[in-house]
């Protein structure tokens, strides 16, 4: 048997039979992982409330046999709750979770704290895309994929309103006009000043900006089709 004492988020919890609960928490030292908590669904049991999706706790969990069990809860922030009061965070949230799961196979620090960042501000955001938007890029940054916006890919060149020719996702970079005949692209001049600006720009003062719902959700779609390039 094995204590262990880190930090989680809750991704998923499921029923199982008519008491118990498995959750899949993210946790900050140890990655993905599942935990068997029996007796979760029943009214009493001390971490019912704590296991709920999209919340944060610091505790004690056990391994043994190669299972993780909670040993105790010492600290936690219900983010769900937050999240919950509000049909718009919600979806967001669900979205940005759905995006986690899918990409996220290894345990990283940073990855942990920016989800957990991210639904803290969340339910706190004017605007819920513009969130999403900027939790997709600086997930990518953290996956060593940023996207080479600044410089042509071909010739090095420094990108500017009158030499950007085209971003083509695949590419992975800007092309500059004496590079590419092709004028289709997949993000415009203003779309890769923009997602450079909100990448460096933090959760804190971005939470009162608005910004086009329909751009930002059209943004948030080539992130993650980005992505899905990159892993493919
Ligand atoms: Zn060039």
């Amino acid at each position: 048997m094995i204590y262990l004492k880190d930090e989680a988020i809750v991704l998923q919890t499921v029923q199982v039979g008519e008491k118990d609960l498995s959750i899949t928490v993210y946790l900050k030292n140890l990655g993905k992982e599942n935990i068997y908590i029996k007796g979760g669904q029943i009214i009493k049991n001390p971490f019912l409330t704590t296991v709920q999706q999209f919340n944060w706790f610091k505790g004690v969990l056990i391994k043994y046999k190669e299972k993780l069990f909670i040993k105790e809860i010492d600290k936690s922030y219900n983010l769900a709750i937050n999240i919950s009061q509000n049909l718009d965070s919600f979806f967001t949230a669900s979205k940005i979770l759905e995006t986690f799961n899918k990409y996220t196979t290894f345990p990283d620090k940073k990855m942990f704290n920016l989800l957990k960042k991210t639904f803290y501000f969340l339910p706190r955001a004017k605007n819920k895309e513009l969130l999403q938007t900027a939790f997709l890029i600086k997930y990518i940054y953290l996956h060593g994929i940023f996207p080479t916006f600044g410089k042509c890919i071909k010739c090095k060149t420094k990108i500017n309103s009158r030499n950007f020719q085209n971003f083509i996702l695949e590419n992975k970079g800007s092309l500059c006009k004496r590079c590419s005949r092709v004028r289709k692209t997949d993000l415009t001049y203003e779309d890769i000043v923009f997602l450079s600006k909100i990448f460096k720009t933090k959760y804190s003062k971005m939470i009162n900006l608005d910004f086009s719902h329909s751009k930002l959700r059209l943004l948030s779609k080539k992130l993650n089709d980005y992505l899905k390039i990159n892993f493919s």
